[in-house]
């Protein structure tokens, strides 16, 4: 019989996971309960029309001898590649270093492939629970946190890692909703650089920042095209959840210590474990790109950040996020997050318990605010009395 890898003796089921079977007991406990899901940062808006519209020319080329396409170019169409780099970089990124995907949390797993299990990996705490888990999955032994809490107003502290390190960045943060500022995202450069280390920077919810004072892409930061890569997703300003569209910028700039280049490994990647992300996708992303759905998602922006602001305001507790990015954290006051999510799970309300992201989530649930309006105005009613 074959053995199982050590990485995969871990029986810990996926955050969200474990959050449906508590809401799925609670159901079957009391049928009748009306549940109002704050748990998953799930979208909940409707795509713009024009991007449905792409959607739908593009089926309707599939049905035509002359317009089916099959297998495109693994790495992204190329006018998608060009529109990004032109829309969200500004042209300060070249169409063949970004590369097209299924979504933010498949290249998170596919990253893993670039570094060999030997490579200690730093992780903010707390922090999107897929990070920690795809280091796991792929056999990374040497995880650091960098406790993010109130006391350092969530900003990592890098000083303690000499040797070179992956470094994971998630700015806005999922799920403390602090965003790092200019001088902060220049430092951990810096630190990244002189370590000869490598940043994994999230850009998830860069488009939900309202002041343009706060860095959006690790490119704003000097420095960081030879140190940085960069993850984008269609998710949560589009409303992509259900059709994966996401990218990942890797320069042309990025070595390992022998000089070779991580941009053509990871070519090699995507080559050998992906086929390209959807036509149907791809088409939707280049529609979501226009002026028109630009516009449309600068009103989806606004109402998730509404909706978050909605739910902080109902909380008698101390609170922070909601402004940059549509999660609320709440700090409980030494009342455990698994406790508080039962409690309010019970109430009908489902929430995330903090120490979900991290140990340094202990005390804290997070509130996702891309939830419907009608529900975020249901649950607040009971938020207001914890
Ligand atoms: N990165 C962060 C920080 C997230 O919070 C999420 C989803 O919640 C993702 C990535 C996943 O994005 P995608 O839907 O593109 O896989």
């Amino acid at each position: 019989m074959i053995t199982q890898p050590f990485y995969l003796k871990d029986k810990e089921t996926y955050l969200f996971q474990k959050i449906e079977q508590a809401k799925k007991e609670v159901k079957q406990k009391n049928p009748a309960i009306k549940i109002w899901d704050l748990g998953i940062g799930d979208t909940t808006i409707p795509l713009c029309p024009s991007v449905c519209e792409a959607i739908k020319k593009e089926a309707s080329k599939l049905q035509d001898p002359f317009g089916y396409t099959g297998y495109e170019n693994t790495f992204g169409r190329q006018i998608l590649r060009e529109k990004i780099g032109e829309v969200i970089y500004e042209n300060h990124i070249a169409a063949d270093e970004i590369f097209i995907s299924d979504g933010s949390k498949c290249d998170v797993a596919r990253v893993q492939h670039l570094f060999d299990r030997e490579l200690p990996i730093a992780l903010q705490d707390p922090v999107y629970p897929a990070y920690l888990g795809s280091c796991h999955l792929s056999g990374k032994k040497k995880i650091t946190f960098l406790p993010c809490t109130k006391k350092n107003h969530f900003t990592p502290d890098l000083s303690q890692l000499q040797e070179p390190h992956l470094i994971y960045i998630c700015s806005p943060n999922n799920p403390t909703g602090h965003v790092l500022t200019k001088k902060d995202l220049e430092n951990i450069v810096f630190h990244t650089l002189r370590t000869g280390s490598l940043l994994f920077f999230d850009r998830a919810y860069g488009d939900f920042i309202q002041d343009q004072e706060l860095p959006s892409s690790i490119y704003q930061i000097e420095g960081a095209k030879s140190c940085a890569i960069e993850s984008g997703s269609f998710s949560k300003s589009f409303g992509f959840t259900g059709i994966r569209l996401g990218y990942l910028i890797v320069p042309k700039a990025l070595l390992y210590a022998d000089k070779s280049s991580i941009h053509e490994a990871w070519k090699k990647i995507v080559a050998t474990l992906f086929n390209g992300a959807s036509n149907l996708a791809q088409a939707a992303g280049l529609a979501a790109l226009e002026k028109q759905a630009q516009e449309y998602k600068k009103n989806v922006v606004r109402q998730y950040l509404n909706n978050s602001l909605l739910l902080k305001k109902s909380i008698k507790k101390n609170t922070f996020g909601a402004e940059h990015v549509p999660y609320v954290w709440i700090d409980l006051d030494q009342e455990s997050s698994f406790a508080a999510f039962s409690r309010l799970l019970e109430k009908g309300v489902v929430t995330t318990p903090g120490i979900g992201f991290g140990p340094s989530g202990e005390g804290f649930l997070r509130l996702s605010g891309f939830a419907r309006t009608d529900q975020c105005i249901e649950a607040s009613k009971i938020l207001s009395t914890i």
